[in-house]
């Protein structure tokens, strides 16, 4: 099917007017980069090749890219790189995008390419790129609570509704010493010496999908497994690995990891992703949810991989829409006393403090910190509407079947909760989701 099959325009956000600018969300066919780590001098390169086509109407297309550019060049035309600036489209926050100063038709093709140094990237809570003695230490250490956080952190990238074939030739210069690089893809060719990578990732993916850590071979403990899951006629195969220093017990984490994961394909079927799960455990304090993988501390790790289903197997078509996943897994996977009991069902009054959980700017690029706790209360309060716990699981294991693999809206989850229960939910979204009183 072509490209516009699968994915409708209409996910995409509407034009938005800028000064004198029309802003449009273009249509990204293929991203292409070469990110290159010299480890003798401590510097990253990157050079990326977007082809894409206009919005849905004549105007300004916008992508993004956090890092300094050296050189930009449309359709093989050198441009100043201010001709691909940052602009506030109105989305609130960091939500800048770069907009190219060019009007592009409607659907017509393009290529834009860039040069630029590989450096942390400008935008909240982003992590520098770890030169160690002879070796470097690299992680797309993505994150869904601030804008910019996702490929374009490193990587040219449009918004989350846009799907795109992703090619990266990475390269570890100025050393001998082999490194370990682990992606969420079958698509990885390395070189024998294990200091060049060619990473195809799946054509589905969106600017969130991508998983790549790269690291010292030596600094990178790896297990491998495979296990039976139910639907699936061939085993799944798990990796799970650590950085040294990440204090974990890479067994018993690989036998949690092979629990929930045959729990939940049972419990949510199907599974969408590839042939693999991949799990890299990292020191306390951070988690990441990728498609059919996580980075994160073990602490984290039962929530991650429930995101392979809520999250990452049916996906946000917009940032805004990145509140259920959060609200879902933890309602359905809490484990600190500071979030809501799992599998709560409470009865949640009218009357209480509206919350925005779903921020209305269609150009919006952040998950609200209030969908953990504010938004698993909204599904207990849920649970409790629709006659107890075991009920919203089985409604939201129709939801998911019916999207598995796809993009979902906000819109058409109220839509399908209300047809599936026959309750009118719609009191409890208006002021509990867009916080209306
Ligand atoms: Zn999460």
């Amino acid at each position: 099917m072509g490209k516009n099959v699968r994915m409708p325009q209409s996910l995409a956000p509407p034009p938005v007017t800028v000064g004198s600018r029309r802003v449009v969300a273009p249509s990204v066919e293929r991203i292409r980069a070469a990110l290159r780590f010299d480890v003798a001098t401590a510097r990253a390169t990157a050079e990326a090749t977007v082809d894409f086509c206009g919005g849905a109407v004549d105007g300004y297309p916008a992508l993004d890219l956090r890092q300094p550019l050296d050189w930009v060049r449309l359709d093989g035309r050198e441009l100043p790189t201010d001709a691909w600036a940052h602009a506030d489209l109105g989305g609130g926050g960091d939500s800048r995008m770069r907009v190219l100063d060019i009007v592009v038709d409607a659907g017509s093709r393009h290529v834009l390419e860039v040069g630029y140094q590989l450096e942390t990237p400008d935008c909240v809570g982003s992590q520098p790129i770890g030169w160690t003695h002879d070796g470097v230490t690299f992680d797309f250490w993505m994150s869904d609570l601030q804008p910019g956080r996702y490929l374009e952190m490193w990587v040219p990238a449009p918004l989350v509704h846009d799907r795109f074939a992703l090619h990266l030739e990475v390269a570890v210069e100025g050393t001998d010493r082999p490194h370990l690089l682990l992606a969420n893809t079958a698509g990885v060719d390395a070189d024998p010496a294990r200091r060049t990578w060619s990473v195809l990732y799946p054509t589905h993916f969106t600017a969130l999908s991508p998983m790549l850590v790269l690291g010292p071979a030596d600094a990178l403990e790896v297990r491998r497994s495979a296990f039976g899951l139910a639907g699936r006629g061939r085993s799944l195969g798990l990796v799970t690995a650590r950085h040294s220093d990440a204090d974990a017990d890479l067994g018993a984490c690989e036998a949690d990891l092979q629990g929930w994961l045959s729990y939940l394909a049972t419990r949510y079927p199907p599974w969408v992703h590839g042939d693999t799960y991949w799990a890299v455990i990292w020191a306390p304090g951070r988690g990441m949810e990728y498609d059919g993988a996580t980075t994160a501390s073990v602490a984290a790790l039962e929530h991650e991989v429930f995101h392979s289903w809520f999250g990452r197997g049916v996906k946000p078509a917009r940032a805004s829409d990145g509140w259920i996943d959060e609200a879902f897994t933890v309602w359905s996977t809490a484990a600190h006393r500071a979030e809501p009991p799992r599998y709560g069902a409470e009865h949640l009054p009218l009357d209480e403090t509206p919350v925005v959980l779903y921020p209305s700017h269609p150009w919006s690029r952040h998950t609200p910190l209030e969908s953990y706790r504010e938004g698993a209360r909204l599904f207990s309060g849920i649970a409790h509407l629709l006659g107890g716990p075991d009920r919203l699981r089985a409604a939201m294991a129709d939801w998911y079947r019916a999207n598995a693999g796809g993009l979902v809206t906000t819109d058409g989850l109220g839509a399908h909760l209300k047809l599936w229960s026959g309750i009118d939910i719609s009191p409890w979204w208006a002021r509990y989701v867009h916080g209306r009183e």
